[in-house]
C-alpha cells in the first residue's frame, strides 16, 4: 500500500506528539519546525493525570517523571503568605518545557523527515496537513479565516526559575488585587511566575523591564516572593502578553486539521494548554492509525472540540476570579470559608521528586 504523506508544520510539544504517534509503516511524515535549537529558559508545565497517559501513550511517560518533579499540594495565598485555600492529591507532575520537548523528540521514529525554517504557505500535496504551530497558527489563518486569529488579553505572563528549593510554607499560588504570582520547586530550583494586567506588548515584551515592573508590583508581598524577584534576572526568566484564540466549532477543514494551541490557546490560568496539546496529538495519531483519514477527522472532531473549547472559556473564567480587582475582598472572603470547609487551612504545600 502507498504511504500516505502527512505533513506537520510546527514541532513544539503537540507537532512532536503528533509525529510520535504515527504509524511509521503507513505515514510518510515531515514536520516542519522555525525554532533551531531548544528554549534557553525552562520553566515548569503541569502535567494532569490525562496528559500523563498521553505520555504513556508515547512510551516517554518514565522518562519524564524521572526528569520531573511530583506537586503533591497547592495552596491558594493571600500577598502576605497566608494560606485561603489548601488541596492535596492532583498528582500532577511538573516538568520543565526544554526536557519535555527533549524527551518528545526522542519519541519521533527516525523516519520522519525534519524541515527547518518558518514555513508560510502549505504545499496542499499531502494527504493531511496538521497545524500544530501554536496560537499565531498559519494553517488556521490561511484557511479558517480572518475571524480565526488570535488576540492579546490584558494579561502579561512573566516567569523564571531561581537556585534554591522554596519552604513548603512558601509554595502556592498567590492572588492580590488583579495579580497573582506563583512559586513551585523545580529540578534545579525553584519555579515561579507572575500575571497582570499591563500595557507592555503585544507582541515582543522587554524581559529585564517585565521584571522591574514585576518587583514594584510585588514590592508589598510576602518576603518569599520578593526575595525569589529579587534573585530573577533576564537570562533566565521570560515575559510575554498572553493571547487567545476565538471560539472554534471545528478543528478540520477538508484535508487539514489543528493541534495544540493552533486549535484552542487558552490562557494559562489552568495549566492545560500543553496538556491538551499532548492529548489532542494522541487521540488524532491514534485514530489516524486505525481508520481512513476522513474518518479519523470526524472523529477527531467529536472527541476535542467539546472538552476543549469548555477548558478554554473556564480558564479564562479562572482568570477573571483569579486577576479580580474590584471584588478581590469578597473573592478572599469566600476562597477562606471553603478552605474551613475542605478541612481547614492546612500548611505544607509542596512536591517531590
Ligand atoms: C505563562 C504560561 C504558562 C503556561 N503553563 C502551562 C502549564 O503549567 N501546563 C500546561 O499544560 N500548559 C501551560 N501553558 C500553555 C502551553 O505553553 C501551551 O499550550 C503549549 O505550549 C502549546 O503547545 P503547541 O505545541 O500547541 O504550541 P507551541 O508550544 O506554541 O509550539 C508551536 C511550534 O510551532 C513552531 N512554528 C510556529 N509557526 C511556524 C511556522 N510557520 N513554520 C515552522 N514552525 C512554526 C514554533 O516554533 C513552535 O515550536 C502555559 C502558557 C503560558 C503562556
Amino acid at each position: 500500500m502507498a504511504m500516505e504523506k502527512v505533513d506537520i508544520i510546527g514541532g513544539g510539544i503537540a507537532g512532536l506528539a503528533l509525529a510520535g504517534m504515527l504509524d511509521p509503516g503507513r505515514f510518510d511524515v515531515t514536520v516542519y519546525e522555525q525554532r533551531t535549537e531548544l528554549p534557553a529558559v525552562g520553566t515548569t508545565l503541569a502535567m494532569w493525570p490525562e496528559a500523563q497517559q498521553a505520555l504513556s501513550r508515547l512510551g516517554i511517560l518514565g522518562a519524564v517523571r524521572s526528569r520531573g518533579a511530583i506537586i503533591k499540594a497547592g495552596a491558594l495565598r493571600r500577598p502576605s503568605g497566608e494560606a485561603l485555600l489548601s488541596m492535596e492529591g492532583e498528582g500532577l507532575l511538573g516538568v520543565s518545557r526544554p526536557e519535555l520537548l527533549r524527551l518528545l523528540d526522542t519519541a519521533v521514529p527516525a523516519s520522519v523527515h525534519r524541515v527547518g525554517g518558518r514555513a508560510d504557505s502549505l504545499s496542499g500535496a499531502a494527504a493531511l496537513t496538521v497545524g500544530a504551530d501554536g496560537v499565531n497558527s498559519i494553517v488556521r489563518r490561511n484557511s479558517w479565516g480572518r475571524r480565526s486569529a488570535a488576540k492579546p488579553t490584558p494579561f502579561l505572563a512573566v516567569r523564571g526559575v531561581v537556585p534554591g528549593t522554596p519552604s513548603p510554607q512558601d509554595v502556592g499560588e498567590y492572588w492580590g488585587r488583579g495579580e497573582i504570582f506563583g512559586l513551585a520547586p523545580a529540578i534545579g530550583g525553584s519555579n515561579w511566575y507572575a500575571s497582570f494586567r499591563s500595557e507592555l506588548g503585544p507582541d515582543k515584551v522587554d524581559v529585564a523591564e517585565a521584571l522591574e515592573v514585576t518587583r514594584q508590583r510585588y514590592a508589598n508581598y510576602s518576603s518569599a516572593v520578593r526575595d525569589v524577584l529579587s534573585q530573577a534576572n533576564p537570562d533566565t526568566s521570560l515575559a510575554q502578553r498572553i493571547w487567545t484564540t476565538p471560539p472554534m466549532g471545528r478543528y478540520t477543514h477538508g484535508n487539514l486539521a489543528l493541534v495544540g494551541d493552533a486549535a484552542h490557546a487558552m490562557t494559562p490560568n489552568l495549566g492545560r494548554g500543553a496538556c491538551e496539546a499532548l492529548i489532542d496529538a494522541v487521540t488524532l495519531g491514534g485514530l489516524l492509525n486505525n481508520h481512513s483519514v476522513d474518518q479519523a477527522l470526524a472523529a477527531y472532531n467529536r472527541r476535542r472540540v467539546f472538552r476543549t473549547q469548555l477548558l478554554r472559556l473556564a480558564s479564562s473564567a479562572m482568570g477573571t476570579v483569579a486577576l479580580a480587582q474590584g471584588a478581590q475582598l469578597w473573592r478572599d472572603a469566600l476562597l477562606t470559608q471553603v478552605g474551613k470547609r475542605v478541612g481547614g487551612n492546612r500548611e505544607g504545600a509542596g512536591t517531590s521528586k
